[in-house]
Parts: structure tokens; sequence; C-alpha cells
């Protein structure tokens, strides 16, 4: 039961611009779901709000929680305190400095980023920006500058946008942080990292991202935040660290909405 302390009469105070601005949000509101009743975001069954995902799918993502290993976001089978490094960190240090991930990309989670990546809509944005926000929130308070991973100009040709530039976009607009999406370059289109060894997929993005001239002063000595849909093995994430410490960057961070993982958990 929720008490509520009475507001004195004479505390209560009528202002009609107010009253205005709630009456004309209530009918903008109902509007809005007569024309796009909500619905859930991965199952589309229907709800009683928009940007959200029901009971049942929710409780089908993989939400990734502490214990974790402060450089890579991975689950820890334990908690040994703040700051705890995983035995993959310390076997093989990541170029960036942390990185976090909203859940596991499996299940529904894997679902809605391919709905998101592939399809047309990109209802679930503002969602994703929240999640990204709650697991994020220790690399934001840090955070000078967001930047996406950048898309090879020719790839987004045919894909017509980065999944990555929406999300960062997202992000910065609910962080209210500046967000550079060009920070990054794309120099050289890839080939897909599936199915390559982990010495073949560095070779095969060694020199693909550079911080341009123009972009540099938004990054010596910053702190910045990169995000991306998926963290599959980090290589990416590394080249694109590697090009912004080149750069000057003071610390790199990364942000996704999942990270895949062999395992729940990763030994210490
Ligand atoms: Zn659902």
């Amino acid at each position: 039961m929720v008490f509520e302390v009475p507001i004195p009469a004479a505390q209560q105070r009528f202002r009609p611009g107010a009253a205005l601005l709630r009456v004309g949000r209530n009918i903008a509101t109902n509007l809005a779901d007569l024309i796009i009743p909500p619905v859930c975001l991965a199952c589309h069954e229907p709800l009683s709000q928009h940007d959200t995902v029901c009971a049942t799918c929710w409780t089908e993502i993989s939400f990734i929680r502490q214990p974790l290993c402060d450089r890579l976001g991975l689950p820890l089978p334990f908690d040994t305190g703040p700051g705890s490094i995983s035995a993959a960190a310390v076997a093989n240090p990541p170029i960036y400095d942390h990185a976090r991930a909203v859940a596991h990309y499996s299940g529904v989670m894997r679902e809605m980023i391919l709905a998101f990546k592939y399809g047309d809509t990109h209802n679930a944005r503002k969602l994703f920006g929240r999640w990204l926000t709650s697991a994020g929130q220790e690399l934001i308070d840090e955070c000078d500058v967001i930047a996406p991973v950048p898309m090879h100009p020719r790839r987004l040709l045919t894909r017509r946008f980065n999944q990555a530039a929406i999300l960062a976009r997202e992000l910065s607009r609910t962080t209210n942080l500046r967000y550079q999406p060009q920070l990054i370059k794309r120099t050289r289109q890839t080939t897909a990292q599936v199915g390559l060894s982990s010495a073949q997929r560095r070779r095969n993005l060694a020199g693909a991202f550079t911080v341009s001239s123009g972009q540099r002063r938004y990054v010596e000595g910053r702190n910045i935040l990169l995000v991306d849909d998926v963290i599959t093995t980090g290589t990416t994430l590394n080249a694109c660290a590697r090009a912004l410490r080149r750069a000057g960057a003071a610390r790199v961070d990364a942000i996704a909405l999942a990270i895949v993982t062999n395992d729940s958990t990763v030994t210490l």
C-alpha cells in the first residue's frame, strides 16, 4: 500500500498552463496508442505500454549481471570484489579498457538484434538505449565522447544504415553525451570474420580503421565509449581501440547489446 502525504489546500495552486500541457500530453499518448497500439517488441503480443517487451520475453533474455570481469564484461562464477579480472583477460588483455553488454547473445535478445539489423523497423531503439544506459552506467560516468563501430561506406550502401550508429545516437540522446558518428573511419572493406582463426581475424582487420585529422580533437586526451550491437570475439573492438589510442585517446571503453559467450560464466 502506498501512503501519500496530502498537500495542504494553500499549496494546491491551479496552474492552467501545466494542466493544459498535461491534458495535451494524455490526448497525444492516447491518440498514438489508437494509431499504433503498444505491442511487445519481441513477440508482438499486445501490451499496455510502448517501448518494452512482455513479461514472458523478458524472462527469456539472459541479462548479464554482476559479478563481472572488469575488462571483458563477462560474468564471473563468484564475487571476488570490485575490479576482478578473468583468466581470459589476463591471458589476452584487450586493447580497449572495459567492455559491458546488456545480455548474452542468445534467445529473445538474439532474435531482437537480428530483427533490428536486417528488418526495416527500428522500433526497439528506445528500449535498447535504456538497456545500454543501464548496463554501461559505470562507463558512461567516465565517458566524454560516444562513437559507433563504423561500417564501410560500400556496405552502408547495401545495408542503408549502420545499426551501431543508431544505438550510439540513442545512447547519446539518453545520456546527453557528445555523439561523434564519424569519429572512426573504416578505410577498408574486410571479409567476414566468421570461421577465421584469431590471428587471421587480426590480419583481416589490420589497418582497417583510422581517425581522420578532423576528428582528432574529439579523441586526444578523451575517454571514448564505442558502441556496437554484438561483441563476438572483441577483434573489431580491439582494432578500433588501437586506432583511437594512436590518435591519443586517454581511455577506450565499449558497450554492446549482447556478447557472444560459449558458457554462461568464464573462469577466474
Ligand atoms: Zn513478448
